[in-house]
């Protein structure tokens, strides 16, 4: 795995829990899995020093593992005074096109080579890239040395898998931000065919890597429109036979009710005590006082533009004018967002709270101890927090989009089918109207207990998409060697 962020560690996002649960299915399915991600300067970790390599980087082996898997860190002395995962700016591709190297240096270093590399999201775009060219160089080298042609032109060339867990990010910079040698040697690779000026590396991860994933069915299908494509529709259409969307999965030793490290008090789908004991404490803990038989709706989010937290503020008024509910929220980003939440918390402190920050423990106790989640996202490729609410009986309210239009279906009391609420429109009424058709199914104790046990009874666990991955890696293998073995007869 090559990734910007593997959970614990290093997250900012949904991305760090996928590569690290992920990971652990595959290492406890039998699986040799070695994770390769940045060592950041904020890591106050245990790990030895590995490896050194040709440009002075090196490698630290991390001592604690994720169930097995073993986790890498690329430490590069230059980037030792950046004090973030992301810094927005060039230092992102110089840091990230040293990453791919290190990709393709580890099997060297390490002496392992892997049967596939997996790579995820445009901060390890450029491996497919980078392997090709030392694959290429090797080549010339040999033959110059043996002045004999080698077995096979790619013979070095590992398969690779690209993950898109959001192509809103693609890592776009003029290709002056990356560092003269590696420049060099990747330009070699014709990575400017359109415009020398700029880099795009998702774009040449989705060109080059052996197979293309992305984290849900419907998220697959949205990228290839324009109006999900963010400009690369044309690029995905193109690779869409080697296109798959697989569902992330929940790593429930981190977020499962039963154990959660973060709550001090436990339950699961037949206690609801506890949950009650729980909410009671956020309540306390945030200084909200609902009103009796009201219910908390809880939001946890990155605020970004595709989040919608604009269409949830935009209602925000509306709803705590027409109903008794309490809202529970944590975010960081926007800055204009936050300030127009706080402002709404500070005129209504008993019924809005609102942190802003990051911040772990509470994201896992607004998830347990509210009654409702809300995600209004634009887009959403999965979506994890819905899955964690299902988990907890904290009933998701959400757009119909990309990963939660694939696992949230909207709740019918006359069947009892359904597990959350589900609205189409991007748009405050669309919202208003969701949170008050769920405060309905709140105040019926018969809905209420339906749509809790459908919820609570799911199972997102990841251990069920390690045959849908170690499928796709074995198609992957496959292509490569018909690849190999075309060019080798040819
Ligand atoms: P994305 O990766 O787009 O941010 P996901 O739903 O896939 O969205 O994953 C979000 C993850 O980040 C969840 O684990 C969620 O709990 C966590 N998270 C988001 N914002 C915060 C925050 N402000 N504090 C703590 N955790 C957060």
């Amino acid at each position: 795995m090559v990734t910007s962020e593997c959970a614990p560690l290093a997250k900012t996002g949904g991305l760090a829990d996928a590569v690290a649960g992920l990971s652990r299915a595959l290492s406890l399915a039998g699986h040799d899995v070695r994770i390769l991600m940045p060592h950041y300067a904020s890591f106050d970790t245990n790990s030895s020093p590995y490896t050194t390599f040709p440009d002075g980087s090196g490698l630290r082996l991390c001592s604690d593992t994720l169930d097995g898997a073993e986790l890498f860190l690329h430490h590069v002395p230059a980037f030792d005074s950046i004090d973030t995962i992301y810094t927005g700016d060039n230092r992102d591709a110089a840091r990230f096109v040293a990453l791919s190297f290190a990709a393709a240096w580890f099997g060297h270093a390490a002496k392992w080579q892997p049967d596939v590399i997996h790579c995820h999201d445009w901060h390890a775009a450029l491996v497919p890239d980078v392997l090709q060219f030392i694959a290429n160089e090797a080549v010339s080298n040999a033959r110059e040395a043996a002045d004999t042609p080698p077995t096979s032109p790619l013979s070095s060339v590992v398969p690779t898998v690209l993950t898109l867990h959001n192509i809103g990010y693609q890592g776009i910079f003029a290709s002056a931000a990356i560092p003269a040698p590696q420049w060099t040697a990747l330009s070699r690779q014709q990575l400017h065919e359109e415009s020398a000026a700029t880099v795009n590396f998702l774009k040449l991860g989705i060109q080059h890597a052996t197979a293309i994933t992305t984290v849900s069915p419907t998220y697959a299908k949205e990228i290839l429109t324009p109006q999900f494509g963010m400009g690369l529709e044309d690029e995905i259409r193109k690779r869409e036979a080697e296109l798959t969307g697989i569902l992330n999965g929940v790593d429930y030793a981190t977020w499962d009710p039963r154990t959660d490290p973060y709550l001090n008090y436990h339950y699961s789908d037949d206690d609801s005590e506890s949950k009650q004991i729980i909410r009671a404490a956020l309540c306390d803990r945030l200084q909200l006082s609902p009103e009796p038989g009201a219910p908390v709706v809880g939001l946890v989010s990155r605020f970004a533009e595709q989040k919608g937290i604009d269409l949830f503020i935009d209602a925000l008024p509306t709803l705590l004018n027409q109903t008794s509910t309490a809202f529970a929220i944590l975010g960081s980003g926007d800055a204009e967002l936050t300030s127009r939440l706080q402002l709404i918390a500070e005129s209504s402190p008993s019924r809005v709270a609102f942190k802003a920050g990051y911040d772990e423990p509470l994201a896992h106790q607004i998830v347990a101890g509210s009654d409702f989640l809300i995600i209004p996202s634009r887009y959403e490729p999965c979506g994890l927090t819905q899955l964690y609410s299902l988990r907890y009986g904290t009933i998701p309210i959400v757009r119909s989009t990309g990963g939660l239009a694939d696992t949230v279906k909207h709740f019918n009391p006359e069947t009892g089918s359904g597990n959350g609420c589900v609205f189409n429109d991007a748009d405050a009424n669309a919202l208003i109207w969701a949170l008050t058709t769920s405060i309905e199914w709140f105040g019926n104790p018969n809905a209420w207990q339906r749509i809790k046990r459908n919820a609570m009874s799911e199972d997102h666990a990841w251990s069920k998409r390690v045959n849908d991955y170690t499928t796709l890696y074995e198609k992957a293998i496959d292509a490569t060697f018909r690849i190999k073995a075309g060019k080798f007869v040819s």
